[in-house]
């Protein structure tokens, strides 16, 4: 008999899923040589720029292939302490900042550095897929706080506040994952009474905050009175198309950064210094190539508006940015599952069910807009003529 693995472990998934089904049978039909669009994954439809990659190379035939300062290299994180103070306001200094492996790794330290065994840890529904499993991961208990779609998706106060009592933390995500929508000044208002209330740490997931067409984003660690509560998840994967490379950063207070370093010690002992070397490089690079990355969501966002107006079963959700547009079948009488499972088995079209991502988004799809624009606006016409032949 195999030794049996730990209960955290296996409770990462809840009945075995993780959301992904829907994306996991397309990769198996891509495999098995079917041909599908897949506007599933986040995944750019563009390579990492060749500069960037050239950056990487000549760090590394530099003998930069050591290990690296474990908070991550020095001048990678002044830069973007620099970088976020002129952003937001925030003073910042490289102390501030530790690089991770990626977002996610940036999620999970902390939640790890925030929560004990067993403390309840709050997030917004609709929200990334990993986000309970990250939670769970760290022993905490992972409690999502439904928005209301006739509200926008933004949360308010009372619900963040009625889920709050004995929570250490709360995480929230603008511009979002799914809905690409971004949080008002309003609600992040409404976020920082509720954090201040329950004296909870307010984890903000920033990664998509360079692609943004409508509205202005507002990190919290700009609200004076919860800066010090508050930790800023970073990441180049999707500013740079640089998903492979995992490479992100957690701001935070020094305290809690001292902390996360000996994370790193009995974890992943930093990160490479090559790929440091090659993300300092893109940052140099600035606002304008994180607009030409930016660029063709904001095209494809209005060939999918244009697409579904005033269609009779498929609603767009109005978005601000990221990679993704929502849409909302609930008229087809299907659920987001049923939906895209059928049109993956009958138009060779991979979307998210928005189930994936939370009750608030069920009856929704999550169309990532990481395809040509001939191929999405196809795609999308696809299926919007398979929802009214239901
Ligand atoms: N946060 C959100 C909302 C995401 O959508 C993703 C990836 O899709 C991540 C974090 C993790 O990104 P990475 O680990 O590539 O930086």
């Amino acid at each position: 008999m195999p030794l049996s693995s730990s209960k955290r472990i296996r409770d990462i998934t809840v009945n075995g899923s993780d959301g992904w089904e829907v994306f996991n049978k397309a990769r198996k039909m891509i495999a098995s040589g079917t041909h599908v669009v897949e506007l599933s994954i986040g995944e750019h439809d563009i390579k990492t720029d060749k500069e960037i990659i050239n950056a990487m190379n000549t760090s590394a035939l530099n003998g930069n292939t050591g290990y690296a300062e474990m908070q991550g290299i020095h001048k990678l994180r002044e830069l973007i302490a620099k970088r976020n103070q002129e952003r937001t306001g925030d003073k910042t200094t490289a102390e501030n900042i530790i690089i991770t492996p990626g977002g996610q790794a940036g999620l999970f330290n902390a939640h790890m550095a925030t929560c004990n065994e067993g403390d309840k840890a709050l997030f917004i529904d609709p929200y990334y897929a990993t986000y309970p499993g990250t939670i769970r991961s760290v022993g905490a208990r992972a409690i999502p706080i439904k928005t209301q779609s006739t509200n926008g998706f933004q949360p308010t106060f009372e619900e963040i506040n009625n889920s709050a009592s004995g929570a250490k933390s709360l995480l929230i995500n603008s511009p979002n994952n799914p809905t690409g929508i971004i949080y008002s000044k309003e609600t992040l208002n409404s976020v920082a009474d509720a954090v201040l209330k329950n004296n909870l740490w307010l984890i903000s997931d920033e990664v998509y905050e360079s692609q943004i067409w409508n509205g202005t984003h507002i990190s919290p660690r700009s609200i004076d009175a919860i800066r010090e509560q508050t930790i800023v998840i970073g990441s180049m994967s999707k500013s740079y198309a640089m998903t492979g490379f995992r490479c992100g950063w957690i701001i935070g207070p020094e305290n809690i950064i001292e902390d996360m370093l000996n994370l790193a010690t009995s974890t992943t002992y930093g990160m490479s210094g090559f790929i440091q070397d090659a993300a300092y490089f893109a940052l140099t690079k600035g606002k304008a190539f994180e607009e030409k990355i930016s660029t063709p969501f904001l095209r494809r966002y209005k060939l999918a508006k244009n697409i579904f107006q005033n269609d009779k079963f498929v609603k767009l959700i109005p978005g601000d940015g990221t990679m993704y547009v929502m849409l909302d079948i609930r008229e087809t009488g299907l659920t987001g599952t049923a939906f895209a499972n059928n049109l993956l088995d009958e138009k060779k079209i991979a979307v998210m069910p928005g189930e994936s991502f939370g009750q608030a988004a069920a009856g929704h799809l999550r169309i990532a807009m990481t395809v040509s624009d001939d191929i999405f606006a196809q795609s999308l016409i696809e299926i919007k003529n398979f929802a009214a032949n239901l």
